[in-house]
C-alpha cells in the first residue's frame, strides 16, 4: 500500500455512468439502478482539495464525458491544476488516432511519473468527438481505451475469505495489491478514498463514505488507511492475475458477492450478465499482461477499426495547399 501522496495520478469519478457495461469494470458498470453525476459544488471542493498535489489529476468514470458539465468541469480543472508543460496541436489531418495520442502522451513517462497535469480515462464517445478540440488543448495526457479491443478485465467481486486465505496469509497479500500500488486514489461524490475500486465499491454497496473532501487528505500513509481497508475483504484486487475480455460484457463474481449484488437489485445480474465463480477451482480467464500497467501493451489497439465515432460524418470538400516557395522551387 502507498499513500495517495506517492501516487501518480488522482482521480475524480465525475459520474458512473457509462456507454459500456464491461466485464469486471472497477466501477462496477451495469450493477447501479441509478448512475450519479457529480454536482459543481463537490467537483470544485475536490480539485481545490487537491491543491499542492504535483502529479496529475484524472477525470474518469464511468464515461466523463457523458457528464453534462463535463466541458465546465474540464475548463476549471485545467485553470486549477495548471500543467507543467502543453502540447498545442495543431488541427492537421491525423491518419492513425491511436498513434496519435500515444505519441502526445509523451507524458506517459513524464505526466504520470513525475509531472504535473490532468488527465481524461475515456471509451471515445460521441460526446468525446463534440468536445475533440478542447480535449485536444487541455488534457496533457489521455487514457483512451474505446473497450472493443482485446483488453482484459479481472475479477474483481470476490472475497478472501471464500478462497481459505488465513488472516494472516491476507496482509500481506492485501498491501501487495497491484491496482493500490499501481494505479489511484479517488474521489466520488461520497468522499476521498485510498483506492479507485474501494471508492467504486462504497458507491456499489452503499457504504459509509470516505474522508471528507478537505485539503491534504491524500497526504494519508497507509497506517491512516483505517475503515476504508474493510472493502478489501470483498474485493479480487489483490487476489486474481486472469481476466476475461472486457467486451464481452460479464462480471466474474464469487457467490458471497452475488448475494449483495442481488440485494442491491444489480441490473446486470437481473440480466443474467454475471458468472458465479466456483472458489475452490483455479480462477477461470486468460492472464493478464504482465506490463506495468496490467493492461493492452499496443497502443494502436486501443481505439478499435470499427469504432467510427472520430470518422467525419460527412466531406464537403478537400483542399490541397502548396506552399508558393515549393512551388517556384520545382518549375525552376
Ligand atoms: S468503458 Fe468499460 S471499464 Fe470503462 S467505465 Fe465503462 S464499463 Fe467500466
Ligand atoms: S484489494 Fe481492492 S479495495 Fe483493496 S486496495 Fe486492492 S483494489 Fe483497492
Amino acid at each position: 500500500m502507498r499513500s495517495p501522496k506517492d501516487m501518480r495520478i488522482i482521480q475524480i469519478d465525475i459520474t458512473n455512468a457509462c456507454i459500456h457495461q464491461c466485464s469486471n469494470c472497477t466501477r462496477f458498470c451495469g450493477h447501479h439502478k441509478k448512475n450519479f453525476f457529480m454536482d459543481w459544488e463537490t467537483f470544485r471542493k475536490s480539485v481545490e482539495s487537491l491543491h499542492g498535489f504535483e502529479h496529475c489529476i484524472g477525470i474518469m468514470g464511468g464515461e466523463p464525458t457523458l457528464h453534462p458539465q463535463f466541458e465546465r468541469f474540464a475548463q476549471y480543472l485545467a485553470e486549477r491544476h495548471r500543467a507543467d508543460s502543453l502540447i498545442h496541436l495543431t488541427r492537421k489531418p491525423i491518419v492513425n488516432f491511436p498513434q496519435y495520442i500515444r505519441d502526445k502522451n509523451y507524458f506517459v513517462n513524464e505526466c504520470l511519473n513525475q509531472c504535473k497535469g490532468i488527465g481524461l480515462w475515456t471509451s471515445i464517445t460521441g460526446q468525446y468527438y463534440r468536445n475533440f478540440e478542447l480535449i485536444q488543448d487541455i488534457f496533457n495526457y489521455q487514457s483512451i481505451n474505446d473497450h472493443k479491443n482485446p483488453s482484459l478485465h479481472q475479477p474483481l467481486l470476490a472475497s478472501r475469505k471464500e478462497m481459505g486465505i488465513s488472516d494472516a496469509e491476507w496482509i500481506p497479500i492485501r498491501d501487495n495489491c497491484v491496482i493500490q500500488n499501481m494505479w489511484s486514489a479517488s474521489i466520488t461524490p461520497k468522499g476521498a478514498f485510498f483506492c479507485e475500486v474501494a471508492a467504486a465499491l462504497d458507491m456499489l454497496f452503499d457504504g459509509p463514505g470516505g474522508w471528507a473532501i478537505e485539503q491534504g487528505w491524500w497526504q494519508r500513509e497507509p497506517k491512516d488507511f483505517g475503515y476504508q481497508l474493510n472493502w478489501c475483504e470483498i474485493c479480487g484486487g489483490a487476489l486474481f492475475h486472469s481476466g476475461r475480455l472486457a467486451s464481452e460484457e460479464i462480471d466474474d463474481v464469487s457467490p458471497l458477492l452475488y448475494e449483495k449484488l442481488k440485494n442491491t437489485g444489480s441490473p446486470k445480474v437481473k440480466a443474467g450478465r454475471v458468472m458465479v465463480m466456483d472458489m475452490k477451482k483455479p480462477q477461470p480467464g486468460q492472464p493478464m499482461p504482465d506490463t506495468k500497467n496490467r493492461y493492452l501493451t499496443n497502443f494502436n489497439e486501443r481505439v478499435s477499426n470499427e469504432n467510427s465515432v472520430l470518422f467525419p460524418d460527412t466531406i464537403n470538400a478537400i483542399v490541397f495547399c502548396q506552399s508558393v516557395e515549393n512551388h517556384y522551387r520545382k518549375k525552376q
